[in-house]
This record gives C-alpha cells, structure tokens and sequence, in this order.
C-alpha cells in the first residue's frame, strides 16, 4: 500500500509549457518500509474466542498507524473510491457515520467463529462492531463493518408464477399478500487471513504471499514485506446471504434447512440468457427455500461474486464462442475441454473457502442441498457440515440451450438422481448454431 500526501504544488510541467498550479501527489510513503509498523495498530489473533482479543480488522486508510491489514475495505469497490477521490468528489478523510446503521437481526457468536481454521476467508466479528469493538470505537479507531445485515422483501416473476400455479402459497407472514417474499440478507466483504487461506489450499504462506502479489501485478507490496500483517481484504466481489425464515434458526441442526450455495451468472441470473441453468436454478432455489421456511424450516440462499466459474465475462463469452464454432458444434462431450483451451482451467471458483459464509451463520446439519455440484458438495462436507439430501433441478427447468452444459456436468461427476450419458449419447446432446 502506498500513501500519497496531497499538497498543492507548483509543478513545473514538461519544457515549453505554463507553470500550472496543481493538486499533485508530492510525497508518497510505502507501507512497505519497515518503519510502517506503528505501535499504535492493534494485533489480530484470529481464532480468539474473545472479540476485544481478536482484535478488530483495521483497514482505513485514513490512519495509517491503526491499520494491521493489507488492502482496504469495500472489495472490488476499493478502485472506485479511489477514482472517487482521485475526481475530487470523495473526501479522503471520510469518517463515516454509522449511527443507526446496526444489524436488523441478531446471531452468534458461534463455535466455528473461534475455531481458527474454520473461517477464513470473511471476518466472522464483521457486524455488530460497536458490540464486539466499542471500546476501541471510543478510543477513536476508525474500524468499519464487513458485514452488514439487513431486511427485504423479493419480487421475482417466477416466484408470482408458482404462486399462480399453485405451487407456493401466500401465507401474509413469508409470502406477502402482494405475493412477495419476505427475507434478511447479509452483505459480506471479503477478509482473508492469510495463514488459514494457505493451510486450506494446501501450500506454504510465503508461496501464496509471492503468487498474490506477482498475479495481481504488485499490487500489494506488503503481502511479500511484511509476514506480520496476516489479513489481507482483497479488492474482489462480496457475498450476499438471503435468509428466508429465522436467522438463528439456520444453527439449529433439527430445524430443517434447505439450501444452495449459487455462483454469479449475470447473463442468466439478471438478463435470462438461456445457455445455461443458472436463473432456472436460483429461483427453483428461492422458491424450496420460501417452502421450508412456511414448513416452519429455514431456507438459505448464498450468492458467490465468481462470475463464469471465477474466470470472468469475457473468458466465458470466448469460451461460448469455441464451443459453437468448433467442428462438429457444441457438443456436450467437449464442453469442459473448450473451456480449459481458453481459460488454462475448467474452474477457478475454489470451492474450499465457500463453506466459511455457512460456518459464520452457524450451519451445521444441511436437510436439502439444491446443487448438482460435486465441488461444492465435497467443500461442505469436508469442513464438518452434513448433508441430507441432495436436490437436483427439475428437468422442466432447463433451458433446451443449456442441455450440453447440463449433461457435461453430469457426465463429469455431477450429482443427478436421471440417466449419466457417455460416448455417442453424450456427443449427440447439441447446442444452437452460433447464428441461430
Ligand atoms: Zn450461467
């Protein structure tokens, strides 16, 4: 991280030009330096039972001597703060005023937020920092929350259609009479504690260290200057948990809980493209999840900022495109090998870190889980959460375009409870022509 002291400055430009009277960065510090250590930045233990001896994530950048983290807060949104600042609209020194801006539902603290292997790739003292860290809110440390909870209702067509069809009921206290659906949702920013990341993924901290900082083009030098800060926040996208029924419910292990962990999918999740089963999926999804919750369960909806399996847009449109145009078409016997042409990897999503949203709401015991997904399924029961059942889409909700994907899934281990196509059968499931 680099600190840039603004001052005005007469900047002599370039031979030949006017003297011009500039805001211009004059003075820039690098956190880097050793001397960047400040006895006034406050250690995190992670996995301290005790949030005052956790200590808060400190990532402002307003004082610099308070932080113990790499990076800053807000995610992928960090870089549009910065050209905020960079225009002249944002105040740098912002403080923000978290008056009245607390949790609408209350949950935890549990086991697994002081099991120091069990989270880590959020902050599980997020929210309620006024609770877990006031006396250092008093004492005048700019802490921020990365996790923020509050109330909604959804209005979803597909959701208004089983209604009309019968398959959903208005019930005034889930379902509303104007047949939407009552939720809590949970923003949460990513915090990565370094040490547990790398044990998850099975390499050396140092390595993982060196790799981030080369991958993202040095971005933060201090992931290979300084081994004493642990935490980095990551400037990617967040997650949002949807809860339908009672927040603390979700830590009951007899409540029954039905739920899916789903991946960003723009093109299907917002505009409908009819590729793949992604829509299909969520919205079956929310409407088990209303269902459960009407039964007296507990539904929970995960969304994952990976968009097209962590490999972007762009890779996925190319991706898209080979598939269509490759001899033969797009078949579902090829579908995995195109993708791993363009992107160098079939999937980037690392399932592994995904479980940590469902150990921080305190799930244990999972009674329906509405994913095909092998990955996911593996992540979820090798960090100790049990599943029950395992819910495929029903086969009326898939798109005809979205056959090659479905059936490359279940060719490649996906679950499915329906027929697992190999050779000629898995060749001969098409996709459209690319000008269809
Ligand atoms: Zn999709």
């Amino acid at each position: 991280m680099i600190f840039i002291n603004q001052s005005e400055t007469k900047m002599n430009k370039d031979k030949g030009t006017n003297m011009t009277e500039h805001k211009k960065a004059s003075h820039v510090v690098l956190t880097s330096h050793s001397n960047q250590i400040f006895k006034e930045s406050i250690p995190i233990n992670w996995g301290e039972k005790d949030p005052k001896k956790r200590g808060p994530v400190i990532a402002t950048i307003s004082e610099k001597e308070n932080r113990n983290a790499i990076g800053s807060h807000s995610g992928s949104y960090t870089v549009y703060r910065a050209l905020s600042i960079a225009s002249g609209a944002f105040p740098q020194d912002h403080k923000p005023d978290l008056h009245n801006t607390e949790v609408t539902n209350k949950f935890g603290p549990y086991d697994s937020w002081y099991e120091p292997d069990r989270i880590v790739s959020m902050d599980p003292w997020g929210a309620n920092i006024k609770e877990y860290f006031g006396e250092y809110l008093e004492k005048g440390y700019n802490i921020h929350p990365t996790v923020a909870v509050t109330q909604a209702r959804l209005s979803i067509p597909e959701i208004k259609e089983a209604i009309d069809k019968g398959r959903l009921q208005v019930d005034g206290k889930i379902v509303t009479q104007a047949k939407d659906i009552k939720v809590t949702k949970v923003a949460i920013e990513p915090v990565w504690f370094l040490p547990g990341m790398a044990k998850r993924l099975n390499i050396e901290e140092g390595e993982l260290r060196k790799i981030l900082f080369q991958e993202t083009g040095g971005m933060f030098p201090e992931l290979v200057t300084r081994p004493d800060l642990k935490v980095l926040l990551p400037p990617i996208g967040s997650t949002t948990a949807y809860i339908f029924g009672n927040i603390e419910d979700l830590a009951n292990p007899e409540v029954e809980l039905t739920c899916r962990v789903h991946d960003e999918c723009n093109g299907s999740d917002v505009f409908g493209s009819d590729i793949c089963t992604c829509r299909p999926y969520l919205t079956h999804g929310i409407e088990e999840a209303t269902k459960t919750a009407q039964k007296g369960g507990v539904g929970l909806i995960v969304y994952y900022r990976k968009e097209g399996r962590s490999l972007g847009e762009v890779t996925k449109f190319l991706v898209y495109n080979a598939r269509k145009r490759q001899e033969g078409g797009d078949s579902a016997a090829t579908y995995f090998h195109r993708t791993e042409c363009v992107a160098g990897v079939q999937d980037a999503r690392f399932q592994e870190f995904m479980p940590d949203v469902l150990n921080y709401l305190g799930v244990k015991r999972i009674h329906n889980l509405l994913s095909m997904s092998d990955m996911k399924y593996n992540a979820i029961t090798s960090n100790g959460i049990e599943v029950v059942n395992r819910v495929s889409i029903p086969e009326d909700l898939i798109p005809q375009d979205a056959m090659v994907e479905m059936e490359a899934k279940k060719a490649a281990g996906y679950f499915t409870e329906g027929e697992v196509k190999t050779g000629d059968k898995l060749t001969n499931v098409k996709g459209r022509e690319i000008e269809e």
